[in-house]
């Protein structure tokens, strides 16, 4: 077998129990971590775009990349002989309401390769096939959320934001049925299985499955294994070591939200089964990015009602996750008091990054009472002229402030009349913007590059996705590749590629995959 310069060491499966039962018959999974299942083969698999920098990192070469084995393995057509693929079990709290056992349904994990650099990265296939997990689903992905995924998450690790990677991305030559709005209109669609990459796939309903059948000695292992694993700094902490993980735990989580406030990203569903204990983006499905400002957006056509995962909500809805977690691992504390306390200091963490993020995102220098009220008035300002948030801060950073008026953002809004009602509002705003920025010392150019640094130009708009979707379902990649070497360097100026970086056109609004995604994928 090729890939040479991987060798895998599964601590995952070796250090944990796993399910006695063979086979991907859908069942309850009791005292066990993980069920041991193979990938389901597919008719022809084809790699069709992979990430450079993932590949460098796990040390594979171009000769690997171009090999058959190479989309054999990662289409799950075979295995080498050190892998031990495994279906993790985990349980979860969907749109808040506790779901009992969920479970890798389509998602198989290879292995954990080790890198010549010390890394140690688990490799795992989404859309391989039925799992134990799979509830009456077909355990595989079609190519649109497939596509989605690759490029969003390797987007977000160019944009800075904590994220599972993606290797490659199969194209498997096997229609996926699939009823994209649950409106009886099922369809078959071109199949394929990204493979995902990330140092743990560890959720916060993994430790909520156990406490929910009294199995405190699997949640011990389990949390003991997190920490010996995941969290290796934490050893030698004794009896603290659980209270200082949940801490930590908060704390990553904090600066994520912050993270996804910053650049305009919303999940969509921020269920505790998709909420990765190493404070990573996980699980990319109806995920989407904020054009026209409007915090209580969602894409998710799921929650259209009650909007629970909407932008503005996210920092709150972490904490609600992170207290789901602290109820799973209070079993593991004689007292609750350092679990509340880390509860505490999450609110104090965010509500500190978020004044950080208003300071860098507006090129203030250095934070002065009243500037997070200056971000809210600026949110406001945007929200009531529909000015395009991505666009907005960018221009922010480019204008001159002593001469910038409303025209300047004009082009920036997708409503006219709103924009016109809301430009006294704007002029106010900019005013009080230029006296602020008054007492800053920093040379306008250095301001510039500061803010650049924060407020990406190029981010993986709904729309942009879609129509290298569109494309590659006619079998062209070339939109796929595009799109994710333009993702590469999301805060530089690339001459030639401003299409890029416009906001989104009128014909998105209705277009579905554009602003409106279904679970279904
Ligand atoms: P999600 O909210 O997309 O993260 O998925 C929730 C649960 O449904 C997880 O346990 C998934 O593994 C499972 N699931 C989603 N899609 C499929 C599928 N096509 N086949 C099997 N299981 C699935
Ligand atoms: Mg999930």
């Amino acid at each position: 077998m090729s890939l040479d310069t991987l060798r895998f060491d599964n601590r995952f499966v070796r250090d944990l129990p796993g399910d006695p039962q063979q086979g991907p018959g859908v069942r309850q999974v009791e005292g066990a971590a993980y069920s041991l299942i193979e990938p389901t083969p597919v008719p022809a698999p084809r790699l069709v775009a992979y990430s450079a920098e993932m590949a460098e990192t796990l040390g594979l070469t171009p000769a690997d990349l171009a090999s058959a084995e190479f989309a054999d393995l990662f289409g799950g057509n075979a295995l080498r002989e050190d892998m031990q693929p495994w279906a993790a079990n985990y349980g979860g709290h969907q749109f808040g309401v506790w779901a009992g056992q969920l479970g890798d349904g389509r998602a198989i994990s290879l292995g954990e390769a080790l890198t010549a650099a010390g890394g140690r990265w688990e490799l795992q296939l989404k859309g391989a096939g039925p799992t134990p997990y799979s509830r009456g689903a077909d355990g595989r992905a079609v190519l649109r959320s497939s596509i989605r995924e690759f490029v969003c998450s390797e987007a977000m690790h160019h944009l800075g934001v904590p994220t599972t990677r993606a290797l490659c991305l199969v194209a498997t030559g096997e229609p996926v049925v699939r009823d994209m709005f649950y409106d009886g209109h099922p369809r078959a669609e071109p199949g394929a299985i990204v493979c995902r990459v990330a140092p743990s796939f560890i959720r916060f309903g993994q430790f909520e499955l156990p406490t929910s059948r009294g199995d405190v000695a699997l949640l011990r292992q389990l949390a003991d294994f997190t920490l010996a694993r995941d969290f290796p700094h934490l050893a030698g902490r004794g009896e603290a070591r659980y209270a200082d993980w949940f801490d930590e735990v908060c704390a990553r989580t904090a600066s994520l939200m912050a993270h996804w406030m910053r650049v305009g990203f919303v999940h969509g569903v921020m269920n505790t089964d998709n909420m990765s204990i190493l404070g990573l983006t996980l699980d990319y499905g109806p995920y989407g990015w904020i054009d026209d400002y409007d915090p209580e957006w969602t894409p998710n056509t799921t929650d259209a009602q009650r909007r629970r995962y909407r932008y503005g909500q996210q920092p709150n809805v972490a904490w609600w996750n992170l207290s789901c977690l602290a109820g799973a691992l209070a079993p593991l504390f004689g007292d609750v008091a350092p679990l509340r306390a880390s509860l505490e200091r999450y609110a104090e963490l965010y509500a500190g990054h978020e004044r950080a993020n208003a300071v860098a995102k507006l090129g203030l220098g250095v934070e002065r009472e009243g500037d997070l009220a200056l971000m809210q008035s600026l949110q406001e300002a945007m929200q009531q002229a529909s000015l395009d948030m991505t666009l907005t801060f960018r221009t922010l950073g480019e204008m001159d402030v002593q001469t910038a008026t409303p025209e300047t953002f004009r082009e920036l809004a997708y409503d006219e009349a709103c924009f016109r009602a809301a430009a006294p509002g704007l002029a106010d705003w900019l005013r009080r913007y230029a006296a602020r920025l008054a007492g800053d010392p920093r040379p306008a150019g250095e301001r510039r590059r500061a803010m650049h640094a924060v407020n990406p130009l190029y981010v993986p708009r709904n729309y942009l996705a879609q129509q290298a979707i569109d494309r590659a379902e006619q079998g062209d990649y070339a939109g796929v590749h595009e799109l994710l070497d333009v993702l590469r360097d999301p805060y530089g100026e690339q001459p030639g590629r401003e299409a890029y970086a416009r906001k989104r056109p009128e014909w998105a609004v209705r277009k579905a995959g554009c602003s409106m995604l279904s679970c279904s994928s």
